[in-house]
């Protein structure tokens, strides 16, 4: 016996009438297939509570993790690039990119700014693999370039989240000359004694990672980011040899020595300001003098 009977017959409900589950209110982790609702994995830092797995995520999230109260001041948020090679392939290069800044609502692959960390101040750039694969052209390496010479003037921490498949190649040589320019910036901000800590998200690859992302006072990664110069099937080629497992992800560059620690994302505000905090110049001695000064001036009275 069935709990409800239909009485009419031939009821339809016309598609714009019937109900639908909203789209986006389930993550599902690519890695373990659990599902999520997404307000609860956005609360995980957009890692997946089963398996940790560590979604990629853009410059907006990282400011929003990293930045007290998501409060921040960008930097040239509005550089965006030429076209001096009058580049096309499938389509002329400034097209491509107005294409991809109207989708994205991104001026270009990376975007810096300024602002507190657990009451620490911190310059940060941060890429978005989004806008042409987080591709390093003339834009990204100047924004990188104008933060650090930022952070060299104020004596503030300098981070770079890099996030990348590489040089753009609609830039040829102007991509490449980006990693000698950022490569020059962050010498005189070791000369400066300033505080350079690069973070390698997934995926950082390419002239990225043969430039600003492995110079880092410490590099540090998420938990399985891919690391790396060139893809494994051109490695493989080239060397002739079967390539080893798990190469190319963060644990492997950790067990390798090309990164310091990796961090998990959720701890990653935490031990950036502890990292920071160390590196800080001692407490100024004036502070510890005028207590003792109270105190005396209180045994007096
Ligand atoms: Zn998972």
């Amino acid at each position: 016996m069935s709990w409800f009977k239909r009485v009419e017959k031939g009821i339809i409900t016309p598609t714009e009438e019937k109900k639908e589950t909203p789209d986006g209110l389930w993550y599902k982790c690519p890695s373990c297939k659990a599902v999520t609702n997404t307000t609860e994995h956005r609360k995980h830092l957009y890692t997946c509570p089963q398996c940790n797995y560590h979604d990629r995520i853009d410059s907006a999230e990282y400011f929003e993790v990293l930045f007290d109260e998501n409060k921040f001041v960008e930097l040239d948020p509005n550089l965006t690039s030429a076209d001096p090679l009058e580049f096309v392939d499938s389509q002329p290069y400034p097209n491509r990119i107005a294409i991809t800044q109207k989708k994205t609502h991104l001026k270009d692959a990376v975007r810096s700014a300024h602002g507190k960390m657990n009451g620490l101040d911190l310059v940060v750039s941060c890429m978005d693999f989004k806008f042409i694969g987080g591709s390093m052209g003339s834009v990204v390496g100047e924004k990188i370039a104008r933060a650090i010479d930022y952070a060299r003037q104020h004596k503030i921490p300098f981070l770079m989240i890099s996030k990348s498949g590489g040089a753009r190649m609609m830039e040829a040589g102007f991509s490449l000359m980006q990693m000698a320019k950022t490569s020059a910036k962050l010498a005189l901000l070791a000369e400066a004694k300033v505080p350079y800590i690069s973070l390698l998200t997934d995926p950082t690859t390419g002239g990225v990672t043969a430039s600003y992302a492995m110079l880092g006072d410490f590099n540090i990664s998420e938990p399985g980011a891919l690391i790396g110069f060139a893809g494994p099937r051109v490695i493989k080629e080239t060397i002739g040899k079967d390539l080893p497992k798990g190469f190319q992800s963060a644990e492997f560059v950790l067990d390798h020595g090309f990164l310091d620690f990796i961090v998990d994302r959720k701890d990653l505000k935490q031990q950036l300001t502890d990292l920071l905090s160390m590196l800080q110049p001692e407490e100024k001695p004036e502070l510890a003098e005028t207590e003792t000064v109270g105190k005396k001036a209180k045994k007096v009275k």
